[in-house]
């Protein structure tokens, strides 16, 4: 142990003694990460729980600049409350802070975690594409600047209610390609890691809502094409690419598994495929994430899981047989 140590625990020791904790309720000292640890890899998705907490009139929490609402546990049977605490898959590896805040009444209970990200290992994928389709000139610059604001400001408040049901679904079936999280390099250029997973399917079949939700953002966008933002609620959004038809309007309702749009190969794709992403608290992280989650099935039999969660596909990407796309 070494002198900082020792200083800090009879300090501790001294500063309890002196300030009885009883007189500070709200203000009960945590140290850093003393509620328990998480970790888990660039682009996952882990589920926080607090299962000693009850009725709290909201539960807050703050890592890396993000805000984790969580909730009370889905599970039938189960106490306390969850999050799901995205890692961007461009989170600082190493270890960060998970600060909760849990309003009780006039109360304020303060959690601290530690959480510890992990470094994926991300392919490196070559895309060659027209010159013109990865080199915008002034006026498609401009467009996509406006579309990423358009995305931004639509995507900017959460739904306050959990619209998503335990279980999500592969809203396509097809070949996954596994190279979510990929460097591109475009041309030779390197470009924004891949964000989203790309699923192999035949132009034209059907793209399923991957949970309910409400239809946020229908698109025709540069980059993605024709596509759709679901909200799912607590700050759950997932995103549908390079659709040849999109068949919901901005604010229906969808349901799991709910058929929302066809596969296509519109904007920046080299053929036809589902890009689909997933955003948890602003934290882009692997779709098939979400289908991992160990929630129990508590869907009725009416909406029933239509994929069983795959394992992760260590295979090389191949661009040109599944498409490649700028998001
Ligand atoms: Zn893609």
């Amino acid at each position: 142990m070494s002198f900082l140590d020792r200083f800090l625990i009879i300090s501790v020791v001294l500063l309890a003694s002196v300030f009885p904790v009883e007189l500070f309720p709200n203000t009960g000292p945590v140290p850093r990460g003393g509620d328990g640890q998480f970790s888990g890899k660039q682009g996952q998705v882990l589920v926080v729980t607090i299962p000693d907490l009850k009725e709290a009139a909201s539960v807050k929490g703050r890592f890396m600049g993000r805000t984790v609402t969580l909730f009370p546990n889905p599970t039938a049977g189960a106490t306390g409350y969850i999050g799901l605490l995205g890692i961007d898959l461009q989170d600082e590896p190493g270890s960060h802070e998970l600060a909760v805040d849990a309003q009780l009444g006039e109360q304020t209970r303060h959690f601290s975690y530690q959480v510890l990200v992990v470094k994926e290992k991300f392919a490196v994928e070559h895309l060659k594409l027209p010159k013109e389709k990865v080199d915008l000139d002034e006026k498609a610059t401009a467009r996509w600047k406006a579309e990423q604001e358009q995305v931004r400001k639509a995507l900017a408040e959460e739904s306050a209610m959990r619209l998503w049901q335990t279980g999500f679904i592969e809203p396509v079936h097809g070949k996954r390609t596994g190279i979510f999280g990929s460097v591109r390099v475009m041309n030779g250029q390197p470009r924004n890691p891949h964000n989203g997973e790309d699923i192999g399917a035949p132009a034209g079949t059907d793209v399923m809502a991957s949970n309910d939700g409400v239809v946020r953002l229908v698109v025709d966008h540069i980059f993605s094409g024709r596509g759709i933002f679901v909200d799912h609620g607590l700050g759950l959004y997932s995103m549908y690419f390079h659709l040849s038809e999109t068949l919901v309007n901005e604010g229906d309702l969808v349901k799991a598994g709910q058929v929302i749009g066809k596969v296509g190969a519109t904007g920046r794709a080299t053929g036809p495929h589902l890009h689909w992403g997933m955003k948890v608290n602003g934290a882009r992280v692997n779709p098939y994430a979400l289908l991992e989650l160990p929630f129990p099935q508590s869907r009725p039999a009416a909406h029933p899981v239509l994929a069983s969660p795959s394992t992760p596909s260590q295979e090389e990407a191949t661009p040109a047989a599944a498409g490649g796309d700028g998001r």
